[in-house]
């Protein structure tokens, strides 16, 4: 279908500034890379996703999902269709005793942020993740001692029939940096906490030890995507690539940081393909060397 096409489709639901044509991915990720989509809308509430995907359904419009792309990576040549960008017009917060309502464009530095305004523990290891909550929520995402599952209450989903429901934790079959809601049949609109009275120095000290933690040990300064690969069971990925001599190994603009093995960081113009076969090339040593077969965690998005 023509662009202009989708776009007056979707100007029937959206206003000006809600939808951008011609929209260049590598705006919109961590890694800095990727071509444009055909068209990118930046929905406010419920009612307009639902409407979106009613659309999009109908007129045969492939469309694609994304918090804030700090675990993407899109193709050179784009992507063909709408992107649903569920970020910055999507946010939202509201906190009742102990629990957390987040619409699913929340950053997920101002929820924990919220969590220790009101002295409530159990997002401290979230401080510092880039993304957004429902991004989190569906990446499972972690770090130092928690992950999304050990806080998500349940969440509202819209199903790609047009339904809204909640599911309770216990449906997603959250495991290590995954859930069912990365199969793609359903976009994440709403994630409920549930988190525990604390202290607020406590939090506020454990915020900042990770805050610390994340600066000495990982490139911050440069473009990635966070960590490339899975912790493989009973190893780290970041120690094999290292073992592995890769450290600093590059392919065209990308290159396995120095600072830390575990992340793949564009130093500098990398394309798609650049990150790819840097990819499939510390798989293939890893594997050669320590028989560990290391799985990546990015998603990957595009034609
Ligand atoms: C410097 C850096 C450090 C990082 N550190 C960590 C870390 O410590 N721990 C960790 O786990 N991750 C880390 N990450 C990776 C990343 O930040 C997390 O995976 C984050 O949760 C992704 O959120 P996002 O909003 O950016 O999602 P995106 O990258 O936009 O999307 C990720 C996936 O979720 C899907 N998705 C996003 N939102 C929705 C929605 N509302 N409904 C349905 N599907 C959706 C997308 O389709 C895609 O498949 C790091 C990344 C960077 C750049």
């Amino acid at each position: 279908m023509e662009l202009k096409e989708i776009y007056k489709i979707m100007r029937e639901i959206l206003s000006e500034d809600e939808i951008k044509l011609n929209e260049p991915m590598r705006e919109h990720t961590s890694f800095r890379i990727g071509g444009p989509a055909d068209v990118m809308v930046l929905p406010r509430n419920s009612e307009q996703v639902k409407n979106i995907v009613k659309l999009c359904k109908k007129h045969e419009i492939p469309f694609f999902v994304m918090g804030n792309g700090t675990n993407l990576l899109v193709r050179d040549e784009g992507i063909r269709g709408v992107v649903i960008k569920l970020a910055q017009n999507f946010n939202d917060a509201l906190v009742h005793n102990n629990i957390m309502k987040c619409k699913a464009g929340m950053p997920l530095s101002m929820a924990a942020k919220i969590a220790l305004d009101n002295s409530l523990s159990g997002l401290e290891f979230a401080h510092g993740i880039p993304g957004t909550i429902g991004g989190a929520a569906v990446m499972n995402a972690g770090a130092y001692d928690g992950e999304m599952a050990d806080v998500v209450r349940k969440v509202k989903v819209l199903d790609l029939d047009g339904n809204v429901f909640e599911l309770a934790k216990s449906q997603l079959e959250y495991g290590y940096r995954s859930c069912n809601l990365q199969k793609g049949d359903k976009i994440l609109l709403e994630v409920e906490l549930e988190l525990k009275p604390g202290n607020y120095d406590d939090i506020k000290r454990k915020m900042e030890d990770f805050s610390q933690r994340r600066k000495d040990k990982q490139p911050l300064n440069l473009p990635s995507a966070g960590s490339a690969f899975k912790r493989p069971p009973g190893n780290y990925a970041g120690a094999l690539i290292e073992q592995a001599g890769l450290k600093g190994y590059r392919i065209g603009g990308a290159m396995v940081s120095d600072k830390h093995a575990g992340f793949i960081v564009n130093a500098g113009n990398a394309t798609f393909e650049d990150v790819m076969n840097l990819i499939l090339h510390v798989q293939k040593q890893v594997k050669e060397k320590f028989n560990v077969e290391l799985e990546s965690e990015i998603k990957i998005f595009g034609d």
